[in-house]
């Protein structure tokens, strides 16, 4: 599908299912290359990482183990700027590699959040994969360990994002038509 409908907004399609998974696959083995007798934990951000998490898994051939958590900082189609708490770190993380696995990076708000929170717990050391960035739209200074794509600041949904809570079961990531 070219264009979609989602409540009151169309979008038309940016990334497709194929570009996404071939990605998806060169990114699993530049982790793999680089978490070799690490067994590192790899934390998925949810909601909007679930997808890509899942994804990024299938492909590891690595030792290591995979948890969810959550924040969020979204409302609508604009950042509201505030972050809120960070639920569900279970697994001890301490003296490990973390992985953080998230869908998308955009104020970078959310990326530095989660790095502070991630700290207090003693890991070894984190990295963070994201499968998207919007480098203009940054205004942290974070590194990115893994990124699937860069991508204008453009409003996106599918494979995971959503507007509104709907539109992540889509195969393809749209962006909002003008
Ligand atoms: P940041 O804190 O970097 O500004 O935003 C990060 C979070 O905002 C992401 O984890 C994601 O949930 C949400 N977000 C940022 N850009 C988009 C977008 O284009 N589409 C959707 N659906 N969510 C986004
Ligand atoms: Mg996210």
């Amino acid at each position: 599908m070219e264009r979609i409908t989602i409540k009151d907004k169309t979008f038309a399609i940016n990334i497709p299912e194929s570009r996404i998974q071939e990605r998806i696959v060169q990114m699993a083995k530049e982790i793999n290359a680089d978490m070799k007798g690490k067994s590192p934990v790899f934390l998925c951000v949810l909601n909007g990482a679930f997808l890509f998490a899942a994804d990024v898994f299938k492909n590891l051939d690595v030792e290591c183990e995979i948890t969810f958590l959550r924040v969020s900082s979204y409302e609508g189609t604009s950042s509201t700027g505030t972050v809120k708490n960070l639920v569900g770190v279970s697994a001890s993380l301490k003296d490990r590699t973390v992985v953080i696995l998230e869908d998308i990076v955009d104020t970078g708000d959310t990326a530095v959040y989660l790095l502070q929170e991630i700290e207090k717990h003693g890991p070894k050391e984190i990295r963070f994969a994201s499968l998207l960035f919007k480098p203009k739209a940054l205004r942290h200074e974070v590194k990115l360990d893994y990124v699937g794509f860069e991508v204008p600041n453009d409003f996106l949904v599918g494979y995971g994002l959503d507007y509104d809570g709907l539109g992540r079961n889509l195969r393809d990531i749209y962006k909002l038509a003008e």
